[in-house]
């Protein structure tokens, strides 16, 4: 059997990936998640799409079986999602409705844990026991080997790199509720309320003024595109913020580096792949004021907004169960 599917289940996006063991996606499709038929209402939209999906394409016989990178937080046992940020359930069950209507096996992955396994298998991570992925996107999270073993944790959590604390002072609150952690400040969602922090808190203001981030500000519609979109227009004050944001991620990368020791680390998600220059160059220019450990190397992923269904697909043929 050289076929499988991966399932990337996002905040806004599921997507539907029909796969070979070489690693090559022979068909996809998208939907925007559902979100209003009830915590079922998800794995039946899953279960619709691979029928739409292996259509005239694949015969269930030839498929191992159905990855499935999630954003968390995951009941890794339940195989389901507990409480998920982005979506209206207590719980949403994914592997138990999919084992049942396919009877194939499924493997559910917290997303970023997913992509590092696709990196390994189908993209630049091969030769490295030591390695993470890092994602800055709408949240921070991380996927790690640690001596050729993929950490997972009591819950499926053991890499919630995101929730570092990187201000003692606490400023910023995250979306988990607690204070100072390292996405309250870098991630898509953190990056305008850390920029506003910073107009507030006057530090740069003083020294670099800028109409059209002010403009932004006062009409509550900065977002960490048009930080990023000024900076690279040569907009001082964007580039000062895009500056203390690199150096702030630099203390993230030093403390990844500082735990997992990897001689690899590849960066996505879509805060990075938009602005892939000004978000590693910063964190490879600062990192070793605050990493202990050898630094590695930090190159953004060639695996793309791709990388978890590579990896969803990828811990089907590759992950022993
Ligand atoms: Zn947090």
């Amino acid at each position: 059997m050289k076929m499988a599917i991966g399932v990337d289940v996002g905040g806004t996006n599921v997507r539907v990936a029909l796969g070979s063991v070489e690693g090559k996606i022979v068909a996809r499709i998208a939907e925007p998640i559902e979100k209003t038929r009830g915590p079922m209402g998800v794995s039946k939209q899953i279960i619709r799409m691979i029928y739409s999906l292996i259509k005239d394409k694949a015969d269930l016989r030839d498929i191992k079986g159905i990855g499935i990178g999630a954003a968390g937080p995951l009941d890794i046992k339940g195989g389901g999602l507990m409480k998920p940020t982005n979506l209206p359930f207590e719980y949403v069950p994914l592997v138990k409705p999919l084992e049942e209507e396919f009877n194939l096996p499924v493997l559910l992955l917290n997303d970023c844990v997913a992509a590092v396994v696709g990196e390994k298998y189908f993209g630049i991570g091969g030769e490295h026991e030591n390695l993470v992925y890092v994602t800055i996107s709408t949240g921070i999270g991380g996927g790690v080997y640690v001596d050729g073993h993929l950490l997972i944790g009591k819950d499926g959590n053991a890499h919630e790199i995101g929730h570092f604390t990187i201000d003692f002072e606490g400023r910023l609150i995250c979306g988990c509720g607690r204070r100072g952690h390292w996405e309250a400040y870098c991630s898509g969602t953190g990056i305008p309320n850390y920029a506003k922090l910073i107009i507030e808190e006057g530090e740069l203001t003083g020294v670099y003024e800028s109409k059209l981030l002010r403009e932004a500000y006062m009409s509550g519609k900065m977002s960490a595109k048009t930080i990023y979109d000024l900076a690279k227009a040569g907009d001082k004050l964007a580039k000062a913020i895009v500056k203390k944001i690199g150096m702030l991620n630099a203390i993230g990368f030093a403390c990844v580096v500082d735990a997992y020791d990897p001689t690899l680390i590849t960066v996505g998600g879509s805060v990075t792949l938009n602005n892939p220059d000004l978000i590693i160059d910063p964190i490879k220019h600062h990192i070793s004021e605050h990493a202990r450990n050898r630094v590695p190397e930090i190159i953004l992923t060639p695996l793309g907004e791709d990388i978890v269904l590579y990896g969803a697909l990828a811990s089907i043929f590759y992950l022993h169960r």
